[in-house]
């Protein structure tokens, strides 16, 4: 197994005005390791995705992507954004652009990557989520299950070693959940290192390698899938996992 740390976060804090909604927070996580986050709503586990990747920027503590700490003041936050991939409950497809035009704009445009090559490599991805024969619909023809996993493939296609997963089947029909959740286990198991929000505990229990639950924007319990959800050390875990197993 690997050693190397991905992402440290130690000691962050994030207030939105008054609101103190990140506290405290020490965290890491490893290569290859997928993190499944989770609390009830409102206890800051988007914020604490999008201080992550920089979408939110943190008041005070240090975070550190693969082993850099990043400044917001110094580093080029776009360059960090490319490297850690996020996926939304929304997918936040282009609506008037093709499959492949989505899943090719983030190279051709940002990375540069010729347009040839990023369609040859686009059509890999769109044949790993299952959606090859996609590429050329427009996202309003796809259901709710596809257009995630469109959305998936457009995030690799920047080729990131971090994915982070924003509640990615709450949205879904239940019927589509399934399906999204094996592309993204499929991911897990060729190893990239994944930070994972979600309601599914069949998902954190099978495929997890740490959970962590928050409340009240404390990281209160941190466990092997078994130890946290079968042996909840904190009165607050157990309480929680009652109202949602
Ligand atoms: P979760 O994802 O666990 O439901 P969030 O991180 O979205 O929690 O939100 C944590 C708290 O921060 C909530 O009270 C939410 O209303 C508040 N919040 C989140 N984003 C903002 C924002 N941009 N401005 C003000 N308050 C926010
Ligand atoms: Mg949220």
């Amino acid at each position: 197994m690997s050693t190397r740390e991905m992402i440290r976060i130690e000691k962050l804090n994030k207030s939105f005005g008054d609101l103190h909604v990140l506290k405290d927070i020490d965290m890491t996580v490893k290569e290859s390791d997928v993190v499944v986050l989770i609390g009830a709503s409102g206890s800051g586990k988007s914020t604490l995705l999008r201080c992550i990747n920089f979408l939110e920027i943190k008041d005070n503590g240090k975070i550190m992507i693969q082993g850099e700490e990043i400044d917001p003041a110094t580093h080029n936050l776009n360059d960090v954004r490319q490297n850690v991939g996020m996926v939304f409950q929304h997918f936040n497809l282009f609506p008037h652009k093709t499959v492949l035009e989505n899943v090719i704009e983030a190279p051709v445009q940002v990375k540069k990557v010729t347009r040839n090559e990023a369609e040859e490599q686009a059509k890999v991805l769109l044949e790993k989520v299952g959606l090859e024969d996609k590429a050329d619909e427009y996202p309003s023809r796809l259901s709710g299950g596809q257009k995630q996993r469109v959305a998936i493939a457009r995030s690799l296609a920047m080729e990131p070693d971090i994915m982070l997963f924003d509640e990615p089947t709450s949205a879904l029909d239940p019927e589509l959940v399934g399906e999204v959740l094996a592309t993204m286990k499929e991911l897990a198991n060729e190893g990239m290192t994944m930070v994972v929000v979600t309601h599914e505990m069949g998902f954190a229990r099978e495929v997890a390698d740490w959970v962590v639950y928050m409340h009240d924007g404390y990281i209160v319990e941190t466990g092997k899938p078994i130890e946290l959800f079968d042996h909840p050390k904190e009165e607050r875990t157990k309480e929680f996992l009652s109202t949602i197993l």
